[in-house]
């Protein structure tokens, strides 16, 4: 059952619906089981845990082996700190969690064609997932968008549509295009929120019911950070876990919705003037489930930090001396543990969303190496 955050209104989740008639965002009502009895026998992806999704009964797993990535202890400036190394999946970011049960989702409804607006790893991985179900998946991009953003999303099959203007005349494209299409949405859809759940669950398995005193995401949308929270909800209300470890997401400086809403105490994203930034994947103006976001890291006892951007060129210099190949958006999750105080960052896990190998052009020039 799905129901609006604003107005409590439900639906089935059998209908073809993204958000509520009101306008507001929906979520998926919380009373999903989790046992260990159902998984003890099963694979290593998220798929281990598909009954806490809520998709409706007999939905396929449509899977190309996400999840389960590896998590590695590093010792950083006297303290360790453990990374979660999110950036190995399948299209190369965590992305991967929430269109594989999103898609699964289109694939029961016997959705055939969908619309979705993101030039990239959302709409990399969108499209990777499409690929495998047979699903018919179209892009909607600003006209600016560098046309090597979108070779991988292309080269899945999926049609890139580039809408000349600014972001918001391709957000007005994609919604006019929703009213006769499937609007697969990572932004709006609960559905790609709930397979982020997976994360929690994973660190509760991997780590043997070891929680983490702080776990560190980059923040665009916050639907990671959402999900994240979801999942430990979930094993909170299991019995399985007391605390929920404190969820820290960080923005850029230079798009900081969430971090200013959070200090002003709104529960809607604040209005705020943003600034290129080199975390594209967290430049987010107007992030349309702020409200749950903002809740979740104050239920879970956590905050949200806002990293420059030289801080950030600097926890990606490091990520790279300590081996780690990522986009320089993950690099904000370091920047921002960094930037807490010594005693504050014991007992840490740093998410790691983005694989590198696909800004190696851009991380060249960031670094001043000449190709
Ligand atoms: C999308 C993305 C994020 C942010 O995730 P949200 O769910 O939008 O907060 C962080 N890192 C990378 C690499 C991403 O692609
Ligand atoms: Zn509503």
């Amino acid at each position: 059952m799905y129901s609006c955050y604003s107005c409590g209104k439900t639906y089935s989740i059998l209908e073809l619906r993204w958000r509520c008639d009101c306008g507001g965002f929906l979520t998926l009502l919380e009373e999903t089981t989790f046992s260990r009895e159902t998984f003890a026998n099963r694979g290593y992806s998220i798929w281990r845990y598909r009954e806490s999704y809520q998709l409706p009964p007999h939905a396929p797993s449509i899977s190309l082996g996400e999840g389960w990535t590896p998590i590695v202890t590093e010792r950083i400036e006297g303290t360790e700190v453990r990374f979660k190394l999110d950036y190995l999946m399948p299209s190369g970011s965590f992305k991967d969690r929430g269109a594989s049960v999103l898609v699964s989702l289109c694939k029961v409804l016997g959705i055939e064609e969908l619309v979705e607006d993101s030039s990239g790893n959302a709409g990399a991985s969108m499209a990777a997932y499409c690929a495998v179900a047979g699903i018919k998946c179209r892009i909607f991009a600003p006209a600016y968008t560098p046309e090597g953003k979108l070779i991988q999303t292309r080269l899945y099959g999926a049609e890139v549509v580039k809408v000349p203007g600014t972001r918001q005349d391709t957000n007005d494209a994609v919604l006019k295009a929703a009213t006769t299409i499937y609007y697969g949405s990572h932004l709006w859809n609960p559905f790609f929120v709930q397979g982020h759940m997976s994360a929690a669950f994973e660190l509760w398995e991997q780590l043997r019911g070891e929680l983490p005193h702080s776990i560190m995401v980059p923040l665009g949308s916050g639907g990671y950070l959402e999900g994240i929270y979801r999942g430990f909800r979930t094993l909170q209300l299991s019995g399985l876990v007391r605390t929920i470890p404190r969820l820290i997401g960080v923005q850029a400086h230079n798009c900081r919705p969430l971090y200013e809403a959070y200090f002003l105490g709104l529960d809607v994203g604040a209005p705020v003037e943003t600034k290129p930034t080199l975390a594209e994947g967290i430049a987010v103006s107007r992030p349309p489930r702020a409200s749950a976001v903002l809740e979740a890291v104050r239920r879970s006892g956590g905050t949200i930090l806002s990293v420059s951007e030289d801080s950030i060129r600097t926890a990606h210099a490091l990520l790279l001396r300590h081996g780690f190949y990522t986009e320089p958006t993950s690099a904000t999750a370091l920047a921002g543990w960094l930037q807490m105080p010594v005693e504050e960052r014991e007992n840490s896990i740093i998410f790691l969303t983005g694989h590198g190998l696909k800004e190696s052009e851009k991380i060249a020039q960031i670094h001043g190496l000449k190709v």
